[in-house]
């Protein structure tokens, strides 16, 4: 029992975030898994163009489902997060024509620089950079969509050759690569192996991050899966290359889930967390409703919220707050200013929930069959967001019902999660301030009454954004 307990705080030390990285919402993430002891390193980059989401969601699913168990995996899941959130390109032209030359005054100026030093870090081995590309990369002209003209399900090198002391037979490992690929694939899914003769005049592949890189004498490679399949589809090929790159360097790995398309599908939406304020607040995205009315914000201190998964970020915009999933909008934050507490602790809350006592923490969610009910306690006071009594403030001490709040201000379109968020009395300022919220989740089924743990704290993404100086 011992034993378990160690070897699963272990595995959550062999993640670690980049602490030196800025925490603004849109800032790329560095992430390291595996022992740090030895072994190759494969570094990982996706999101370079933001219209591509299969690469980007397949690095992504490396950091949120695979445990590294030798070797060392870097991923860079998010490089062009602006453009992700736009589902452009690039939101200030091609990021991947930027790393032969850049302008001072470009605005991706600082990607550039800080994903060059990790690419030039003497501990990576080798670079794979993941893209969508078009159609489907054939050696022979077959149709229109399948030819040497196009880029999907290909495995791309600048050249056969580079000198480096690791990984320099780049057509050699590409071949073997694509031969384990291929292996069992129907032929829509299979691979080719690409080369680009980039210094044979391909004066726009000479821009590239891959060529950037191996002119810095390290191994790398693009590697493309087809804009022609489904997002799942995609996420599937990538990872199978990925992972036969893993087996060629000797980098162990464990996956949570199976590479068939419904599979990846599932796993892509099962991470979708999100909580602020020190885990005062936490937010489920499953079937959230696009708007959240009167999300509690702070008028002192930068809205911070932290995930697990690194494709979910907080962008401000008109006056409210966008939650993004990659490229994908989840819900927008109309949001209600407040005093938040600083306490160190914030409170534990007793409820009744169908009869039996739990205890919750703030940012937790409840699981309910019929009523709930808080326990009153000394100095705050609770507000059911969908539910009131007329001329009561403070709700503790009511039993309501599941069908006493209203469906509307659910959290979710399913109508059945509600908020319980608890006020501090400030006798200081006669006032009061936000002191955090429970989500009462209401069972549609005999899911037994509960509390759900809502975030661990292990391998979190902090970010932060400043509040506009008008709301101060
Ligand atoms: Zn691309």
């Amino acid at each position: 029992m011992k034993r378990l307990l160690l070897s699963i705080l272990l595995c959550c030390c062999l993640l670690s975030t980049d602490a030196t990285a800025s925490n603004s919402p849109l800032a790329f993430s560095l992430h390291k898994l595996g022992s740090g002891k030895g072994g190759n390193t494969i570094l990982v980059i996706g999101g370079i163009q933001g219209d591509e989401p299969g690469g980007f969601h397949a690095a992504s699913l490396l950091i949120t489902h695979y445990t590294i168990e030798g070797g060392n995996l870097w991923i860079v899941p998010n490089l062009n997060f602006p453009s992700i959130i736009n589902r452009s390109r690039g939101a200030n032209g091609d990021l991947n024509r930027k790393f032969a030359a850049i302008a001072a005054t470009d605005p991706d100026l600082e990607v550039i620089q800080r994903i060059k030093s990790i690419i030039v870090n003497p501990n990576v081995d080798m670079v794979l950079n993941l893209h969508d590309g078009s159609g489907y990369y054939r050696e022979k002209y077959q149709d229109d969509m399948h030819g040497p003209h196009r880029w999907g399900q290909s495995v791309i090198i600048d050249q056969e050759n580079i000198e480096t002391a690791k990984f320099s037979d780049l057509g050699d490992i590409g071949r073997k690569v694509v031969a384990n690929v291929n292996n069992g694939q129907g032929e829509k899914t299979s691979y080719r192996l690409k080369n680009t003769k980039t210094s044979e005049g391909d004066t726009e592949m000479a821009k590239s991050l891959t060529y950037f890189a191996i002119k810095q004498h390290k191994s790398a490679f693009g590697i493309e899966a087809s804009k022609s399949l489904s997002k799942a589809a995609r996420v599937s090929s990538h990872l199978r290359v990925i992972e036969a790159f893993m087996r060629y360097a000797g980098i162990h790995f464990k996956r949570s889930f199976s590479l068939d398309v419904a599979s990846v599908e599932r796993a892509l939406s099962d991470n979708r967390q999100i909580a602020f304020y020190d885990n005062r607040v936490y937010l489920g995205m499953e079937n959230i409703r696009n708007k959240v009315n009167y999300f509690p914000v702070s008028r002192k201190r930068a809205l911070d919220f932290s995930t697990r998964n690194p494709l979910i970020t907080v962008v401000p915009s008109n006056q409210k707050f966008d939650v993004f999933h990659g490229n994908e909008k989840i819900t927008t934050l109309s949001p209600e200013y407040f005093d938040v507490d600083e306490a160190e602790h914030p409170p534990k809350v007793r409820f009744l929930v169908d009869g039996q006592v739990i205890d919750a923490k703030m940012g937790q969610v409840i699981r309910a069959q019929k009523q709930i009910s808080v326990v009153p306690l000394k100095g705050y006071r609770v507000n059911f967001i969908g539910f009131s009594q007329r001329g009561t403030r403070d709700e503790a001490g009511i039993t309501i019902k599941k069908k006493d709040f209203i469906k509307r201000y659910s959290l979710n379109t399913k109508g059945n999660v509600f908020r319980a968020e608890f006020y501090r009395n400030d006798p200081k300022t006669n006032g009061e301030k936000f002191a955090g919220m429970v989500n009462i989740s209401f069972a549609d089924d005999n899911t037994p009454t509960q509390v759900a743990a809502a975030m661990l704290p292990e391998s979190e993404i902090i970010r932060e954004i400043a509040i506009p100086e008008t709301k101060k």
